[in-house]
């Protein structure tokens, strides 16, 4: 047994699962989660000492891979001056800043510290704001795993094939209708019905919770117009797709304006941040400004503020997404390539730096097509792959991630393991 699995037996005894999260049990794939001793730009070594191209990065928060000098820097001055005080702080101005200067659509922004809690609050926020109960999400998207959000949910819930969780209230899913994703039709016919009772739609405008999934031509445009005409908030769940599809998100790469945008990974550089944002209008109604509450102990915690801030600075100066681009692009087509030399039926979908391989011969756009996959097939690749040093997500419906620190002999490398691969799925 070697250590990994050892530690895995220990964890399973004492943390439900063994996890604290999920994803990382390697439930979905089979065999036992590795252990992770440390991590340097695109690579991380496991407690065994095994080294693997990390194509994860925390999922999704290291843009620019594990150890960047500048966050370690930012740290390294928090530590000096301490590291929670419950009281504001510069830095937290200068983060907010830094978020609306990129994100026109961001007028005032509260700091949280995780994704799930960036969504919770927007919720909430858009309910109290418009004076009306429902919502709307899409079927295979994932924000996190609020009660009104855990509904057919994406990432682990998708997973581990669990419709819905025990423990939310019928009452509370009741008011959360699931649409397909992508599909205009659908989209018209709800608000038609119900469109005066809809507090909010949100939606993850690229999806990357049921594997990677762009919107179709035209979608985004249909649900921000349907939206600003029953009064209902448009809420863009960004967590994964901000600063990581393109500074300003996918909300810049597609030219939509939400009301209200969550985010989290990228903007704590690796620590826990999230954040809700949008128009001043509706932020004001967030106390103590207004009415809905919304509160956090180490909301905005120096250290997380820290990374964060020293992440999007880096952002801002090095802008890494041409090379980012260039660097998915390559992959893309080598592992296309590949898996056309095996004769193995795949989809590959991709914006900037995060991906799927989809083991199908179907286009996937939405849960059901996704669901077309051969998640055996995949399940082989993903532990062929890592016996040849790439570290894929352990799941058919995770996207996976390029960061700036991944080298052309990364993906190289990740090409020809690829090939190896595919030759024996
Ligand atoms: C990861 C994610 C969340 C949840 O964020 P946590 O920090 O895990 O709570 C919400 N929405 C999207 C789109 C995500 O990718």
């Amino acid at each position: 047994m070697n250590r990994s699995e050892q530690l895995f037996r220990r964890a399973q005894e004492i943390i439900p699962g063994g996890v604290n999260s999920p994803v990382r049990a390697f439930r979905a794939v089979g065999g036992h989660p590795l252990f992770i001793q440390r991590g340097e730009g695109s690579h991380i070594w496991d407690v065994d000492g095994r080294e693997y191209i990390d194509y994860v990065g925390s999922w999704g928060p290291l843009i620019f891979g594990h150890r960047p000098p500048e966050v370690l820097r930012a740290l390294q001055q928090i530590l000096e001056i301490g590291t929670s005080f419950g009281a504001p702080t510069e830095r937290e101005v200068d983060l907010a800043e830094f978020i609306a200067k990129f994100f026109p659509s961001v007028e005032k922004v509260r700091l949280v510290n995780s994704g799930t809690e960036a969504t919770m609050s927007a919720i909430r926020l858009a309910r109290g704001f418009t004076g009306r109960e429902r919502i709307v999400k899409f079927d295979g998207c994932y924000h996190g795993h609020g009660d009104s959000l855990l509904v057919k949910a994406g990432s682990g819930v998708a997973t581990l094939g669990l419709p819905d969780s025990p423990g939310v209230p019928q009452n509370l899913a009741g008011l959360t209708t699931v649409l397909p994703f992508n599909n205009p039709s659908a989209l018209k016919s709800e608000f038609d019905r119900h469109g005066k009772d809809i507090a909010c739609v949100i939606v993850e405008p690229v999806a990357g919770n049921m594997g990677c999934v762009p919107p179709r031509a035209g979608y985004l445009e249909l649900l921000r117009d349907l939206t600003q005409r029953s009064g209902s908030i448009l809420i863009f769940d960004e967590v994964m797709t901000g600063f990581r599809v393109a500074r300003g998100g996918a909300q810049q790469v597609y030219g939509i304006e939400p009301d209200l945008t969550t985010l989290g990974k990228i903007i704590g550089g690796g620590l826990p941040v999230g954040a809700y944002g949008g128009r001043a209008e509706i932020m004001d109604y967030v106390a103590p400004a207004g009415p809905v509450y919304q509160a956090g102990t180490l909301s905005g915690n120096p250290l997380a503020v820290a990374a964060g801030l020293a992440t999007l600075r880096r952002l801002d100066e090095a802008a890494p997404y041409n090379n980012l681009e260039t660097l998915g692009s390559r992959l893309e087509r080598g592992l296309i390539e590949a898996a056309s030399k095996a004769g193995v039926p795949v989809r590959v979908n991709r914006v900037g730096s995060m991906f799927t391989v989809f083991f199908t011969n179907q286009d996937v756009m939405d849960f059901e097509s996704a669901k077309t996959s051969d998640t055996q097939r995949f399940n082989r690749f993903f532990h062929m792959m890592l016996d040849e040093g790439a570290y894929l997500p352990p799941s058919q419906f995770e996207a996976a991630f390029i960061s700036a620190a991944h080298t052309n002999s990364d993906i190289e490398r990740t090409i020809e393991a690829a090939s190896k691969a595919l030759r024996k799925v």
